[in-house]
């Protein structure tokens, strides 16, 4: 009964914080949760329809989107099917955060909040989401919770960033509290320890999966009491490398999950108890180009973002590939890897994905994961780390995947049993130090 009560007010505070901040999530999530049935037509009819209000919104009230479609001789009327996107221009992030005040609509908005992401370069893109869309996406990912019997208010850890100001920490732990949440700002054995023990009351777990990787393997190696409560643990901004899974579900019981998204964006996909990640429709209308992902976001009227180039590699599962669940939203296969800094030998450059396809085929031959990372300090150097100890025979295999994808225009070295470096707290698989 205790606990009944507790989780009682927990849900009432929760509610009264979400009223207030956003007013309209809970019609989206009842909206969202109805869409969750529908066919692939539904669902394909409902985006040409928001497909076609959002190119209307960037044409009449975006400075930036008027010219644009202008120069290019595009009718808007005509639009009438999705395969007609094809006509409307691609858009950088680059683009974003110069034409940023061209890009955001001349409409008012009752509510609207700040939304900043970094670029790679290191400049921020700052733009305004009205509530209606913030609440949208925010019910999206409730949605994906729904499927794991997760409520937004049960008691949950968190791994995020972590050099916080002062204020920005107490402001933070005021937002904890409101949701239920603790979190952990370091990779200390002792701040782990204490983030360990905080889970035990924990019903899911989210954040950079690599630190969840970790975590994981200390309560392994350790031997440390293991939280007998999680429903869920969810990875976001990295790559889910296939290897963690057997020491997270050792660790917590259940595998790790991953949703998929950007600040501009939105959630692009969830994966399902199926395990497998279906793109959120309802949000966004996602293309695969040349193996990389541009994305719409559907819902997004006070900052269009229409055709972007969000820089990763994707692969699309095929239409007809049906899912157990029984939802009907196609299906993103994998998310292959940041598009990212390119890798420089001696006198070509090749894309960081290479080191993907490296790793991959090895582990598909040799059926060895191995957790890696790769410095570049210098035109033509590679600096392999890897985590664990290879015995000869793999590291020969390695050697020659390595030699495989970049020939002789590359000089590297492999380190075993390496530290890897952690930039802000998130697991990079390529840092590349060259200025370009
Ligand atoms: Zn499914």
């Amino acid at each position: 009964m205790v606990s009944n009560s507790k989780m009682m007010i927990r849900k009432i505070i929760y509610t009264l914080g979400e009223r207030l901040r956003n007013p309209s999530l809970k019609i989206k999530y009842g909206f969202l949760k109805e869409s969750e049935k529908w066919s692939l037509e539904a669902l394909e009819s409902y985006q040409l329809k928001k497909f076609k209000e959002l190119i209307e919104v960037a044409y009449n009230n975006s400075e930036f989107y008027k010219k644009k479609f202008d120069d290019l001789n595009i009718d808007i009327r005509k639009v009438n099917s999705l395969d007609d996107i094809h006509l409307f221009p691609i858009i950088t992030k680059k683009e974003l955060i110069q034409f940023a005040p061209q890009i955001h609509t001349h409409l008012t908005f009752k509510k609207k909040f700040l939304a900043t992401t970094s670029g790679t370069s290191g400049e921020s893109l700052n733009f305004c989401r009205e509530e209606e869309a913030d609440s949208f996406n925010r019910a999206a990912i409730q949605r994906g919770y729904s499927w794991y019997n997760i409520h937004p208010w049960d008691r949950n850890g968190y791994f995020w960033g972590f050099n916080f100001s002062f204020v920005n920490k107490q402001k933070n732990k005021i937002l904890d509290v409101l949701q239920n949440r603790f979190r952990i700002f370091s990779y200390k054995e002792k701040a782990l320890k204490s983030f360990i023990r905080k889970s035990q009351k924990a019903k899911y777990i989210h954040g950079y999966s690599s630190m969840i990787y970790q975590t994981a393997t200390l309560i392994n190696k350790l031997k440390l009491p293991k939280p007998l409560h999680i429903k869920m643990i969810k990875g976001t901004s990295e790559k889910i490398f296939e290897h963690y899974q057997s020491a997270i579900k050792e660790a917590f019981g259940v595998k790790i999950i991953s949703e998929y998204g950007a600040t501009e964006s939105g959630i692009i996909a969830f994966e399902c108890e199926e395990g497998n990640m279906h793109l959120n429709m309802e949000g966004v209308l996602v293309e695969e180009i040349d193996n990389e992902i541009l994305v719409t976001n559907l819902q997004l009227h006070s900052f269009p973002i229409i055709r972007y180039k969000l820089g990763d590699y994707i692969s699309l599962a095929p239409r007809e590939k049906k899912c157990l669940c029984g939802k009907n939203h196609l299906i993103l296969d994998e998310v292959t890897g940041r598009i990212g800094a390119t890798v420089h030998g001696f006198k070509n450059t090749y894309p960081s994905l290479y080191f993907y396809y490296i790793f991959k085929n090895l582990s598909k031959q040799e059926s060895v994961f191995l957790n890696y990372q790769v410095i570049q300090s210098k035109k033509g150097i590679l600096t392999f780390l890897l985590e664990s100890k290879l015995t000869s025979e793999v590291e020969r295999k390695l050697i020659a995947e390595i030699e495989k994808y970049f020939k002789k225009d590359i000089d590297f070295e492999i380190k075993q049993q390496a530290n890897f470096i952690y930039t802000k707290g998130k697991l990079k698989n390529f840092i590349s130090k060259i200025n370009e």
